[in-house]
C-alpha cells in the first residue's frame, strides 16, 4: 500500500505508513482487539455501505464484552467509516474498523483508558476467488471452535481469530480453500471466517447462534432474503454427517459473500455444481447491489447519509 492510501486513526486521517502501533500495545500481546469487516458496493446510485449501522452495533457489543470503552459514539464511528472511504475516493471497499487496547504496561489486566481506534478501507474483490461461481473445496477441520464458556463467539474479537487461523492454515496445507469447524459438542459450527448453510430436503438450515458461531450479518441477510423468496428455513443443530446428506452447502460472510461449497473432504456435495437454492440466494444478494433486488430493509446507505437506520 502506498501513502496515498489514508487510514483513520484516533480521529485523524493519516498516510498508510504513519498509522502505526507501539510494540507494547496490549492487543499485540493479549489479543484484546475488537473489529468489524464491512463492505461498500459500487451500485447504480453510487457507493453504498451494506448494513453499516448493524456492523457498528456489533462492534460496540463486542467491545462491551471485553469492557473496552471505544471513546466515540456509534454515529461518530459510522461517520469515520464513511469519511475514510470518501477520503480514499473509493467506489467499492472492504472497511475494517478496529478498536484495541493500546500502549502501556505489560500487565494482563488492561488499563481502561488506553484504547486506540483505527479504520482501514481497502480494495477487496471476491475472498475465495472464482469459488463464487465454481464452488470451493472445503474440509472439516481437526480443530474445534472454542467452548462457549471460554472465548465468547458472538464477540468479534482479535483473539478469537487464533482459532480461525489454525482452521484456515490446516485447510490450506491440505489443499482446501477453507475449513469448517465443529463445536466442542461435535456438532457443526462454522468456517474459519464464514457462517455455514446447508440445503437438506429442500430446506435451508444453519447451525443456531449457540453453536460457537459469530452471529453473522450476512447470515442474517440470507435468512431475510430466503424469507422473501419463500425458501423454507430453520436454525438447527446439525451433526457432521449432514454435510454428506446435504444437496447444497455454502459459506457466507462479508468477505466471502455467498461462496458455494462443491466438495467436502473430496466428496462432491449434492449433484455437483452450484445448486438452485444457493444460486437463487446469490442472485437476490448480489441483486441488492446492482438494483435487481429491492432494498426493503434500508440496508444500503450512501457515503453522505446519516446513520438513520440505527434502531
Ligand atoms: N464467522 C466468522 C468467524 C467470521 O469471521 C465472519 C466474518 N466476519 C463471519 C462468520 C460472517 O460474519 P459477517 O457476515 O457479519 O461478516
Amino acid at each position: 500500500m502506498s501513502d496515498s492510501t489514508l487510514i483513520w486513526q484516533n480521529g485523524t486521517l493519516k498516510p498508510w505508513h504513519e498509522a502505526t502501533v507501539h510494540v507494547s500495545a496490549h492487543a499485540l500481546h493479549y489479543g484484546s482487539s475488537v473489529f468489524e469487516g464491512e463492505r461498500v458496493y459500487a451500485t447504480p446510485d453510487g457507493p453504498r455501505f451494506f448494513r453499516l449501522a448493524d456492523h457498528t452495533r456489533r462492534l460496540f457489543a463486542s467491545a462491551r464484552v471485553y469492557g473496552i470503552d471505544i471513546g466515540y459514539t456509534a454515529d461518530e464511528i459510522d461517520d469515520a467509516c464513511r469519511e475514510v472511504v470518501r477520503a480514499n475516493g473509493m467506489d467499492a471497499a472492504y472497511v475494517r474498523p478496529v478498536v484495541f487496547r493500546g500502549a502501556g504496561g505489560l500487565g494482563i489486566l488492561p488499563k481502561d483508558d488506553v484504547v486506540d481506534v483505527a479504520i482501514l478501507a481497502l480494495p477487496w474483490g471476491s475472498y475465495h476467488g472464482d469459488a463464487r461461481e465454481q464452488g470451493a473445496d472445503v474440509c472439516v477441520s481437526s480443530w474445534n471452535r472454542a467452548a462457549p464458556n471460554t472465548f465468547p463467539s458472538w464477540a468479534k474479537a482479535g483473539g478469537n481469530y487464533l482459532n480461525s487461523q489454525l482452521i484456515a492454515l490446516e485447510a490450506r496445507r491440505g489443499g482446501y480453500a477453507e475449513g469448517i469447524a465443529l463445536g466442542c459438542d461435535g456438532l457443526l459450527s462454522e468456517g474459519a471466517g464464514e457462517n455455514l448453510f446447508l440445503v437438506l430436503n429442500c430446506e435451508l438450515v444453519t447451525p443456531p447462534t449457540s453453536a460457537g458461531v459469530l452471529v453473522g450479518i450476512t447470515r442474517d441477510s440470507i435468512i431475510a432474503l430466503a424469507g422473501e423468496l419463500g425458501i423454507p428455513f430453520a436454525e438447527r443443530a446439525l451433526p457432521r454427517e449432514a454435510l454428506l446428506y446435504a444437496d447444497e452447502i455454502f459459506l457466507c460472510g462479508t468477505a466471502a459473500e455467498i461462496t458455494p461449497v462443491r466438495t467436502i473432504d473430496g466428496t462432491p456435495v449434492g449433484h455437483g455444481g452450484v445448486g438452485p437454492i444457493t444460486r437463487a440466494l446469490q442472485d437476490a444478494f448480489f441483486g441488492l447491489f446492482d438494483g435487481r433486488t429491492e432494498d426493503r430493509w434500508g440496508w444500503l446507505t450512501g457515503l453522505d447519509e446519516p446513520a438513520s437506520t440505527r434502531a
